[in-house]
């Protein structure tokens, strides 16, 4: 999981101050001590974690604590706002030409992923009901050109290629010309990466970006690599003017030193994350939700957001007096799980939880598709009738849909048995929630 250890780090720091109630200068250095350590071992950059601690140390100590809070929240408070800062403040929108069509030129090195976040990109943008167009620009990677091709075809976007034998530069050029004679609003070239910078890369990005003249020059790094992204982007960003970093590969378990330093460093922000090999529309970078998960507060705004574009409003209302009536069944079981699999990856989400990396086994945790599947299996082999009425579920009846969905008796006794215990603490809720649902503070 990405961050786990920073997250953990941190909150122990703050868990110690939340007990106090007033803050001495001690603490404060005692705590920021601490952080620093903890910035540090995430291989932040050692001048970011400097300034940081000292901004933090510098409004912590002496602070005006009201009556609602503890000096502890005024700290993670403070901590919370200068890890925003850290990254940028706010999210950052992708250009937009004031004459179409608006040009993105990618660069990074070789296997940060450019060419899989050159589709995830065009895929963001066609959800944005734009046009992009694909140019094929790196000649020199064997099968580069037809990695692009296949995953423009996987994601229905046009890809301008020339093949292998002219140069990226005059590939872009005509590149930007099919796109205009062929109305395309937006035109992503996608260039070659080479183990480490070199001069002849730099001076070939360098005619590009001549002839193309972009208005958006993206950069791709690994963030699994940690500094080493901070230093390859220093390097682009002095050469280039870089408009924008994508830091890739953030559902791996990187420490966090990228995110942390790239905008610090080299002045150029973090506009976009990739989260995973499978093509899927790229995400914008809030640096707002990176330092709430950071600190372990979870990603709510982004699980809110996906769940609003696939889940169904009144489903989940209906669902949700299902539940506090206790009427909850099996068919609704099956339609929940249909609708939170539209949500990603389980384990993804997982991570977006507050406090989930705090819930005892929840960090281990592998959500297993397969295991999915066979529950799937063994609820739709169950009538309408048992669906909705589980206490017909008679030894009989469990050894047939064992035989129907390929699993066995002890599979399904499991299920069932779990499922009559989420019905029970479902009741429980419910009672506890009171009439309204208003009964329950905080989450
Ligand atoms: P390029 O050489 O920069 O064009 O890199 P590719 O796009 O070919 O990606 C290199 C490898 O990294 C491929 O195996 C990709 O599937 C993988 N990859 C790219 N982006 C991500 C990501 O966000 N997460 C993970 N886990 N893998 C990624």
């Amino acid at each position: 999981m990405a961050f786990e250890s920073l997250t953990n780090r941190l909150q122990n720091v703050f868990g110690k101050l939340r007990g106090k109630g007033k803050l001495s200068e001690d603490d404060v250095n005692e705590a920021m001590r601490e952080v620093r350590l903890a910035l540090l071992e995430a291989d932040v950059n050692f001048k970011v974690v400097k300034d940081f601690v000292a901004k933090v140390k510098e409004q912590a100590v002496g602070v005006e604590v009201q009556k609602s809070f503890t000096p502890g929240m005024v700290v993670v408070d403070i901590v919370h706002k200068e890890l925003i800062e850290l990254m940028g403040g706010s999210a950052t929108k992708i250009a937009k030409a004031s004459k179409p069509p608006t040009v993105i030129l990618m660069a990074g090195l070789q296997g940060a992923g450019k060419t899989t976040t050159t589709a995830k990109l065009a895929m963001m943008l066609m959800k944005g009901n734009h046009k992009p167009l694909l140019i094929a620009g790196d000649i020199y990677r064997p099968a580069a050109i037809k990695q692009l091709q296949v995953l423009g075809e996987q994601i229905k976007a046009p890809v301008f290629t020339l093949g292998n034998d002219v140069s990226p530069v005059e590939i872009a050029r005509q590149g930007l010309q099919f796109a205009k004679a062929n109305s395309h609003d937006y035109v992503i070239v996608d260039t070659a990466g080479r183990l480490q910078i070199d001069e002849a890369l730099m001076e070939e990005l360098k005619q590009i970006h001549e002839v193309v003249q972009p208005d958006e020059v993206l950069l791709v790094v690994d963030a699994m690599t940690g500094q080493e992204a901070v230093n390859v982007a220093k390097s682009f960003h002095e050469q280039l003017e870089l408009t924008g970093v994508v830091l890739t590969k953030m559902d791996g378990d990187t420490r966090g030193g990228a995110a942390l330093s790239v905008k610090a460093v080299t002045g150029c922000p973090i506009k976009f994350v990739s989260m995973g090999e499978k093509i899927e529309p790229l995400e914008s970078f809030h640096p707002e939700r990176m330092a709430s998960r950071i600190l372990g507060m979870g990603d709510m705004l982004s699980l809110i957001e996906k769940a609003q574009s696939s889940i169904d409003a009144d489903k989940a209302a209906e669902m949700e007096r299902k539940m506090r009536n206790a009427e909850f069944t099996f068919e609704d079981f099956l339609e929940q799980m249909e609708q939170v699999r539209k949500l990603g990856p389980l384990d993804q989400l997982l991570d977006m939880l507050p406090g989930m990396n705090k819930v005892k086994g929840m960090k281990d945790m592998k959500v297993d598709d397969k295991q999915i599947n066979r529950v799937e299996a063994i609820v739709r082999s169950m009538t309408t009738d048992e669906k909705r009425n589980p206490d017909l579920l008679n030894y009989s009846r469990r050894r047939r849909i064992a035989a129907g969905s390929g699993t066995n008796i002890a599979e399904v006794n499991r299920l069932i048995k779990q499922f009559e215990e989420m019905r029970k603490m479902m009741k429980q809720f419910s009672g506890m929630m009171g009439k309204g649902g208003k009964g329950m503070k905080g989450l």
